[in-house]
């Protein structure tokens, strides 16, 4: 992180304010869509391992649900704001509306540091958490995921604490829960494959080979390592992943001219996606600093961490060899760099597209969980690919249409779905 100082709801709201603009959005819905509907913030008192009591900082923010209940991940993290969960809880209203979802959007979060906390103080986080907003939770309201430093585990533990306070199972209530408990085959691979998927079709498009593309990706989380497992199976080769190292407080990065191996990284990364410097370095990696890979010479970029990655300064980092970015991460470009990218000409497949594989997927998991008929993890992973590709195409002609980024194109198409369902139901 650095350079401009970054508010991501500053940011998410800047970048609806150019869009309502040019679909000419009436005072009314713009007043509505720019900020969230209703907020929640609680406060979770813990009692720690040693006995003593904790209390951290939650959120639930649900931005819109007039095209069905709030959807959207829950994120442990240290430096968690209500701004940021504002903009995440933005960003998944018109990522749902873009793939066409009959979901709205929301998000939470928990200020925390999971590293720092037990398996057994964590379970009461997720515990608080969902009694401090049982109100406003529920299949048909508002329905959490996963996301930053949150797994399958910590969902299964919140839909327990709903499912004891509203005193029947109810599955459908969360996504992202552990296989065999509801959760959906291919759910754990959706956001980086869906990735994948749209970076397939951009390449399709620009009229380059995939096993001719090397990819550079920020990140070895949930998202990242599923990217790497598709795009070199596909035949695709990624020759740099940066990963955080909670000791140093600090990332790396970790460059393999012919390629990483993801089985063998995972061998020598913890449970939160990092990877051992001491042990890479044996496998014959070469560790550099953490912002270097975007300064790779490679035709794909993945940021696949966090927001406000590729800003007024990193930018300038790229090099010419790069064909395409494709956003992993919610909001990591910011503005300025959007617009240096444009002039550039990088065709840039914006988060709330790129990344939409896993809330459609958990949309999926919604539907099998409600029906409690599961469906086979080809079937999940085949009708992932037909959304994905769908909407990818709906982006990318009206952005070659009218000339336009892909992510104005895609705030376009989801903006207008919105605007459309608060009009029709009367709102404004
Ligand atoms: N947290 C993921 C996202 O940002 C998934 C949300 C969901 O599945 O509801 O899209």
């Amino acid at each position: 992180m650095s350079g401009e100082s970054f508010n991501p709801f500053r940011m998410a709201q800047q970048q609806f304010d150019g869009i309502a603009e040019q679909l000419t959005l009436d005072e009314a819905t713009r007043t509505l869509l720019r900020v969230p509907d209703r907020e929640l913030h609680f406060n979770i008192p813990i009692r720690m391992d040693d006995g003593s009591y904790k209390v951290f900082r939650g959120f639930r923010i649900q931005h819109n649900t007039a095209r069905g209940p709030a959807k959207g991940g829950v994120r442990f993290h240290p430096q968690e704001t209500v701004d940021t969960v504002r903009a995440l809880a933005m960003w998944m209203t018109w990522k749902t509306a873009l793939v066409d979802l009959p979901l709205g959007g929301g998000k939470g979060g928990v200020i925390c540091d999971p590293h720092n906390l037990s398996m057994r103080e964590q379970e009461a986080l997720c515990r608080g958490w969902v009694r401090r907003i049982i109100e406003i939770l529920g299949p048909e309201s508002d329905v959490p995921a996963p996301d930053v430093m949150t797994s399958s585990q910590h969902m299964l533990w919140m839909l327990d604490e709903y499912e004891h306070l509203v005193g029947h199972r109810a599955p459908g209530a969360i996504t992202g829960k552990p296989i065999g408990l509801g959760g959906s085959l291919g759910r754990t691979e959706s956001t980086g494959y869906g990735v994948v998927f749209a970076v397939r079709e951009a390449l399709g498009e620009l009229g380059l080979r995939i096993e001719d593309t090397t990819a550079s990706v920020q990140g070895f989380g949930h998202v990242a390592q599923h990217v790497i497992d598709l795009l070199t199976s596909y035949g695709g080769t990624v020759t740099c992943v940066s990963s955080w190292d909670q000791k140093e407080q600090a990332a790396f990065c970790f460059r393999k001219k012919d390629g990483v191996q993801l089985k063998e990284l995972r061998t020598i990364t913890n449970s939160y996606g990092e990877i051992s410097r001491a042990k890479a370095a044996d496998a014959g990696y070469e560790v550099l600093p953490g912002d270097s890979w975007i300064e790779q010479d490679v035709e794909v970029l993945i940021p696949a961490a966090l927001e406000n990655q590729i800003n007024r300064d990193t930018v300038k980092q790229i090099k010419d060899s790069v064909k395409i970015i494709a956003e992993g991460a919610n909001g990591p470009t910011t503005p300025p760099a959007d617009a240096v990218i444009k002039e550039r000409g990088i065709w840039l497949i914006p988060d709330f597209l790129a990344n939409s594989g896993g809330v459609t997927c958990s949309y999926f998991e919604q539907v099998q969980s409600n029906m409690n008929y599961y469906w086979t993890r080809d079937e999940v992973i085949s009708k992932l690919d037909t959304k994905m590709t769908e909407a990818y195409y709906a982006v990318s002609q009206m952005a070659r249409r009218r000339n336009i980024p892909m992510r104005d194109a895609a705030y376009m198409i989801a903006i207008a779905r919105v605007a459309e369902a608060c009009k029709l139901r009367g709102w404004v």
